[in-house]
Formats: structure tokens, C-alpha cells, sequence
């Protein structure tokens, strides 16, 4: 093990499971994968927490490092709290008791689908359905085809229905957007049969560009805690340019509903979920006036990936990187009439300046 990592466990090793858009599994949604790694196509669904898959996983952290947990490792190199920090120094997470025995499945994170509205300019193919066109700008690979998105999303439902989910506590639930209703309603239905809803804490995330069906919204407050993550990066104009295709005065609107819904049951916890990259480390404070003024939380993560938006990209980016930054906004800027010149000057003379 390296001196400078923190432990030689995860307890997420133990306890926990990820199922990807395109349908992989792995331990944790920070966890590193291969085209050929454990898929619903290929791995049964006895105990999966106790295959020799996952076994080797927990031995090898045990003695060496696992090269899939490097995002772990790479915060704990750089002396910031890891997820497997957060997780192993933890035993409550959403007002949940977690007991981390090796096999009892208590956490079970889902990417439902990545059919999205929106080509936020930090994403990718991976999670919207919206940057599939423009893929190969990013060098980015499609996960599957259009036509394959329902085929995909039942492949999950199907796998899902076959767990235990008997030990399960916390349930996670992400897009693309999370609250389009028949990929939304598929899941809870089949979950109905499985989990008792009152006992599971939910945490999920939407790009808040809608309020959801009411038939949807009673599903939600059966959940005994719900936290509704608004993923949010920016206000006003600077919403429009990083999150593009959104409008923000839509989504003050919807964030103002579920405020309000959150104001009668209290088992639903509205707050922010916002990546901080280039286009917006320099803006934070507006976003949290706004967060402070709607009287919501706010976390910050700062991104990494894809790495030409890392917030300290001219400081410490590759020139590689720097270059990419430029074209891909251009190609964005052009695509959705709205330029960085308007919305950042700041940000745009600083890239002016570089370029002269
Ligand atoms: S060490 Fe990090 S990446 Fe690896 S399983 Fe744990 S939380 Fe996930
Ligand atoms: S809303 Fe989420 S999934 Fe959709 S493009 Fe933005 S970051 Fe990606």
C-alpha cells in the first residue's frame, strides 16, 4: 500500500453497488471500469458482493493499490477527503445505521438512463443522451445506440428485480434526468415489489429544468428521507452557458416548487449539487447568495473530468487541455448562440490574452 493513502479498505467493497448507464457494476460510481469488467450481461446475481470478483478487489487494496479506486487515491495523495474516507469514517449515512458487513448489500447507486434535454458543457455521451451527436468533439465514445436506450434501462430493471435487496438502506437514483416518468415509474414499480419504500433513504438528482408528474412527487415522499439534489453550477446567464439548453428563470421556478414541497414534508431535503470547474470558480459566491437566500445547502465538488474545464485549467492545465477548452466552447458557443465573450469577459480576455 502507499504510505500516503489513508487505509487499505473501503467499506463501499463491502456493501456496495453501482449500476451504470450501459449497464456495468461496479462497487462505487467513482470506481475506474473495463469494456470487459462485471456487467449485468455477464455476472450472476448471487451474491455479487461475495464473488471471487469482488473478493480480489478487497485483497488486493488489503496489500497493493486497486488501480480502478484511483480517484480515491489521488485525494488522499493530495490530502482531501476521499469517498472511501467519508465512507469507511462513517456509520450513518442519510440518517441511515450502516453496518458495512462484507456482503449485505445496503447501498445500491442506479444510473436509470442518460436520456437528457440537456448538453451541459462539463458532460458528456456517457450521461446525455443530448451530446451523442457531438461526441467525437470531446473524443468521447457512445455508450450504445439511440435505438438501444430502452433496451439498456430494462436490462437493469430486470437485473435489479433479481438482487437481495433485503439489507437495503440507502438507494440512489441518477440520470441523464432522473425524473423523465417512464423510466422513473418502471424502476419504482419494480422496486414496490421488492423494498419497502418507508424504510430506504433516497437520494436523487435532477437538472431541474421540470417538476415532475404527481404521480411521481407521492412515490417520492413514500421514501423515508429524501434528498433531492438540484445539480446546479451557476445562476442566471451563467446557467444558460454552462448548462446548455436550460433557462434559468425555468429553473428558479421549478427549484422554488420543490423548496416549497420540502416546507410540508419533512422528509424531503431540497439542496444543490454543483461541479466546480473554469467556467464558474470564479462566480461561487453568486451561487451561494442564491443558495443562502433560498435557504438550501450547497456542495461543491470540483471537477476533474473531462480535464479541460478543471477550475484551475491555466495555471496547471496541459496545452492540450487549454486548446480543447477553446475549441469546445467555440463549437458550443456557435451551436447555442450564446458566447463566453457576454457571459465571462473576464474568463474570455484572459483567453484572449493568451492566445495574442
Ligand atoms: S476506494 Fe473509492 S473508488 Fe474504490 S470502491 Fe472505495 S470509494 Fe469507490
Ligand atoms: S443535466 Fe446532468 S446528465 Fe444532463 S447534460 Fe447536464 S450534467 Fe449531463
Amino acid at each position: 500500500m502507499n504510505s500516503s493513502h489513508t487505509y487499505n479498505t473501503c467499506s463501499l467493497l463491502n456493501n456496495s453497488l453501482t449500476i451504470t448507464t450501459h449497464a456495468h457494476i461496479k462497487p462505487c460510481c467513482r470506481f475506474g471500469y473495463s469494456k470487459n469488467g462485471p456487467h449485468v450481461d455477464n455476472m450472476g446475481v448471487d451474491n455479487i458482493l461475495l464473488s471471487e470478483t469482488w473478493k480480489e478487489y478487497r485483497e488486493k487494496m488489503k496489500t497493493d493499490s486497486l488501480s480502478q479506486c484511483s480517484i480515491c487515491y489521488y485525494a488522499e495523495e493530495n490530502h482531501n477527503t476521499s469517498l472511501r474516507m467519508t465512507m469507511n469514517e462513517s456509520n450513518s449515512y442519510l440518517g441511515q445505521e450502516i453496518d458495512k458487513i462484507e456482503g449485505k448489500l445496503e447501498l445500491l447507486e442506479v444510473n436509470i438512463s442518460n436520456l437528457c434535454n440537456l448538453q451541459c458543457r462539463s458532460c458528456g455521451p456517457t450521461c446525455s443522451t443530448s451530446w451523442f451527436d457531438d461526441a467525437k468533439l470531446i473524443d468521447a465514445t457512445i455508450p450504445f445506440k439511440l435505438s438501444q436506450l430502452n433496451e439498456y434501462e430494462s436490462k437493469k430493471i430486470e437485473f435489479i428485480k433479481q438482487l437481495d435487496l433485503s439489507n437495503l438502506k440507502i438507494l440512489k437514483l441518477l440520470g441523464g434526468e432522473t425524473f423523465y416518468p417512464n423510466a422513473l415509474l418502471r424502476m419504482f414499480s419494480m422496486l414496490d415489489q421488492k423494498i419497502k419504500f418507508e424504510n430506504v433513504s433516497l437520494l436523487i438528482y435532477t437538472n431541474c429544468t421540470f417538476f415532475p408528474l404527481d404521480e411521481i412527487i407521492d412515490k417520492l415522499l413514500t421514501f423515508v428521507k429524501i434528498c433531492l439534489r438540484l445539480s446546479l453550477d451557476a445562476t442566471k446567464e451563467l446557467n444558460d452557458y454552462i448548462r446548455s439548453g436550460s433557462n434559468w428563470s425555468t429553473i428558479e421556478k421549478v427549484a422554488d416548487r420543490w423548496i416549497e414541497l420540502a416546507k410540508h414534508n419533512h422528509n424531503l431535503d431540497v439542496g444543490v449539487a454543483c461541479t466546480e470547474s473554469i467556467l464558474n470558480t470564479s462566480n461561487m459566491n453568486e451561487l451561494e447568495s442564491w443558495t443562502t437566500k433560498k435557504q438550501i445547502s450547497l456542495m461543491k465538488n470540483k471537477l476533474i473530468q473531462p480535464s479541460f474545464l478543471r477550475h484551475d485549467l491555466f495555471e496547471n492545465g496541459t496545452e492540450a487541455d487549454k486548446e480543447k477548452f477553446k475549441t469546445v466552447m467555440k463549437f458550443l458557443d456557435k451551436k447555442y448562440d450564446i458566447t463566453l465573450e457576454k457571459i465571462n469577459p473576464m474568463l474570455w480576455k484572459f483567453i484572449y490574452e493568451l492566445e495574442n
